[in-house]
């Protein structure tokens, strides 16, 4: 008998983007534990599963900064080094936690409660404003499924999945074929509202190009077409009054209509009121025909990190437990005001590279006091940091639990294990527990 050299996980769920595909095969190679090959994931999910295998950017040991070196360390060193560092801070930060599952967050919320820290998740940075709106005026949506059972109309507004979620188009909203809409694509119509022609407006029936800036002023423009109010200008942001009214009379036609909107909504001009209005929009909309509305959440589980974050603490994000309780304050807690104003003297980075997409003046903050990042790779945040804890990477070579972008729980698969000496997220979090409860003498 041929002896098999690996094997086939099935049904796993792609730990990349919101989006949590599950239906990639992965087959392993049984012996040396690398990814050989992947089945339906898109590029970008397929190059995660790649990444995991040993390379020369890839952690397999802890390391300490000594002389100005990384240099291989036993666990036991780098964790006292860790609960060191923390414990000697007087503002800590703890951020990241959107690329890791639930079970590992919530080990960072007791962490951050420990140490009277701040804690906050990379919503701060996304969709930070998203989750105000919906604080203040709720939020009409629903799940994927429903979608793509049930929309003949799907409006996507400052984001591009042709990039982003790649996959999203084909399971969920443009090409896939619903219960109730078993045309696929010809069932629906699709319109895409972004200042830039992206490659998802090049596929869609309709592409409105709004100004840079001005969402808010067209949206309620939208909102005043439907009441019927007559807007005196001859365009709104950038776009004819005519091709509004057309756009209008689009959506009031159509059965069930989705928007699905990006950061080129929440992280324009206006911010949480861009969503505010959006929302208020989508409701209203349900006087004339059934309409939702749904974030594209980018980090594969950044919605989890919001539940989790919220159900422990009452916040989503950008938390400060200085005074011992969590205060929520986005703006005044969130990691990059935080680091601009030079509050932070320590930071521990789980699962994100903030010094990639921080805004200069934070990262050359955060560089200039002990930095901790519990990171699979070499990244500029790492890269930087006194302190490297290698993780098993969720959902590849750990289980776990992730929020879809629609806030499904979905249980991660684990496919193979993990090079070296590395631990996962939780097992980590809870070793930094253990040290620093030992050292405060709890
Ligand atoms: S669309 Fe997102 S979740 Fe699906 S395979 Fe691509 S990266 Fe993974």
């Amino acid at each position: 008998m041929v002896e098999r050299k690996f094997k086939t996980v099935y049904d796993v769920i792609c730990p990349f983007c919101g989006t949590l595909c599950d239906d990639l095969e992965v087959d392993v190679n049984i012996g040396s534990q690398e990814v050989i090959e992947i089945r339906n994931a898109c590029q970008i999910g397929t190059a995660k599963f790649y990444s995991s295998n040993p390379s020369k950017h890839r952690y397999e040991k802890p390391l300490v900064r000594k002389d100005g070196e990384l240099v291989e360390v036993s666990w036991d060193e780098a964790i006292d080094k860790t609960a060191d560092i923390l414990v000697n801070a007087t503002r800590p930060l703890l951020y990241g936690f959107s690329s890791t599952e639930c079970e590992a967050q919530g080990k960072g919320v007791e962490l951050a409660e420990i140490l009277g820290s701040i804690l906050d998740n990379t919503a701060s940075v996304c969709h930070g404003p998203t989750l105000l709106a919906e604080q203040d005026v709720g939020v009409p949506s629903s799940t994927l499924g429903e979608y793509k059972n049930r929309a003949d109309l799907v409006i996507f507004w400052g984001s591009n999945p042709v990039h982003a979620h790649p996959r999203h188009l084909g399971r969920y909203s443009e090409f896939v074929r619903g219960y109730f809409k078993k045309d696929g694509r010809n069932d629906r119509f699709v319109v895409v509202i972004d200042p830039r022609n992206t490659h998802t407006a090049q596929i869609a029936d309709l592409y409105i190009q709004v100004n840079p800036n001005e969402d808010y002023e067209l949206i309620n423009g939208i909102r005043a077409l439907l009441r019927g109010v007559e807007p005196d200008e001859e365009e709104i942001a950038g776009v004819p009054l005519e091709d509004i009214k057309k756009l209008v009379e689009i959506i009031k036609g159509c059965n069930y209509g989705v928007i699905f909107f990006g950061m080129g909504l929440t992280q324009s001009l206006a911010h949480h009121r861009n969503i505010d209005t959006a929302i208020c929009l989508t409701r209203e909309l349900n006087d004339h025909t059934k309409f939702l509305i749904t974030p594209m959440r980018g980090h594969y589980n950044v919605s989890g990190a919001n539940t989790v974050f919220t159900w422990n603490t009452g916040y989503a994000y950008s938390i400060d437990f200085s005074r011992g309780y969590p205060r929520y304050n986005p703006g005044e807690f969130s990691s990059v005001d935080l680091l601009m104003r030079d509050e932070i003297d320590a930071s521990l980075i789980v699962a994100s590279d903030p010094a990639s997409n921080f805004p200069a003046e934070s990262v050359k903050n955060m560089f200039k006091y002990p930095l901790i990042a519990i990171e699979p790779h070499e990244t500029p945040t790492s890269a930087f940091a006194d302190v490297v804890l290698p993780p098993a990477i969720a959902g590849i070579e750990c289980e776990g639990t992730a929020y879809r972008m629609d806030h499904v729980p979905l249980r991660l698969r684990k496919v193979k294990d993990a090079p070296g000496e590395c631990l996962t997220d939780l097992e980590i979090l809870e070793r930094i527990i253990e040290k620093v409860k030992e050292k405060i003498g709890e």
